[in-house]
């Protein structure tokens, strides 16, 4: 399995995730945040095209993470899995003509040669999953947009080969910004974004026996750093600041295989 980013935060999301098993490969895109021309643009940057894409996962109804997925499933006629949540949030109009899967925490949905368990997290969105994808030998977890740690996530991330975790804040930087009041009360609350030490409490607190990679993602650009990122990752892995790596919102990253 191997996966790269099309860019990470909140300007725009898409995760690109390819696995194979015998002669057929599956590529699958978890989110869209992107418009259709930009998401072209940044999947001929990792070497693939609207048609490898096999089907698109959705975690919730945000635009950085929506803004561009039924707008690219329409064009290329890929499908849509989503919960029925964030499929009310965003409303039929948006979805229309777009085939749909509807999915739900802790029933595993299958795409080619990957499957992918979504899970709840708290986030202040209809129904908000995020997931696991597996593809029979190899597991990513990806958490990104939740306000807090649960033993529910804590317990689906467990046993991982890859991780992609959001450490989207660092406490005081955000205290001290310009935002004001309720935004930051609303990126600090429960159903808002991980703070850099609640990601390292949810990486000390899972099974780690198979994490080779792990990668920082959904990084505020006015209330983080990448150094305050990794540095607590790597707090929580014990590990060197070489071994973390972290997502960036122009670029993503480049392919990551997990071997
Ligand atoms: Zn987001
Ligand atoms: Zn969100």
């Amino acid at each position: 399995m191997k996966f790269a980013s099309l860019g990470s935060g909140s300007e725009g999301n898409a995760l690109i995730i390819a696995g194979a098993s015998g002669t057929t490969t599956t590529t699958v895109m978890l989110d869209c945040g992107f418009g259709i021309r930009e998401t072209e643009r940044r999947l001929a940057r990792i070497g693939k095209l609207p048609q490898d894409i096999s089907g698109i996962v959705v975690t919730h109804e945000h635009q950085d993470h929506v803004g561009g997925a039924f707008k690219f499933a329409r064009r290329h006629r890929i499908p849509v899995w989503l919960t029925y949540g964030t499929f009310q949030a965003v409303g039929e109009e948006a979805c229309k003509d777009v085939l749909l899967h509807f999915c739900r925490d802790s029933e595993e949905l299958v795409i080619g040669d990957l499957s992918f368990m979504p899970y709840t997290v708290p986030h202040d969105a209809r129904e908000p999953v995020q997931y696991v994808a597996n593809d029979g030998v190899r597991k990513l977890g990806v958490l990104t947009d939740a306000g807090q740690s649960t033993s529910h996530l804590v317990q689906a991330l467990s046993g991982c080969d890859a991780l992609v975790l959001e450490c989207n804040h660092d406490r005081r930087m955000l205290e001290e910004s310009v935002y004001p009041p309720s935004l930051k009360r609303r990126i600090g609350g429960a159903y808002g974004h991980l703070a850099n030490d609640t990601s390292a409490e949810i990486l000390a607190a899972i099974e780690k026996q198979k994490l080779k990679t792990v990668v920082g993602a959904h990084l505020s650009l006015k209330n983080n750093t990448p150094e305050l990122a990794r540095a607590a990752l790597c707090g929580a892995l014990d590990a060197h600041a070489g071994d973390v790596m972290i997502a960036c919102q122009e670029e993503g990253f480049d392919w990551i295989a997990i071997g």
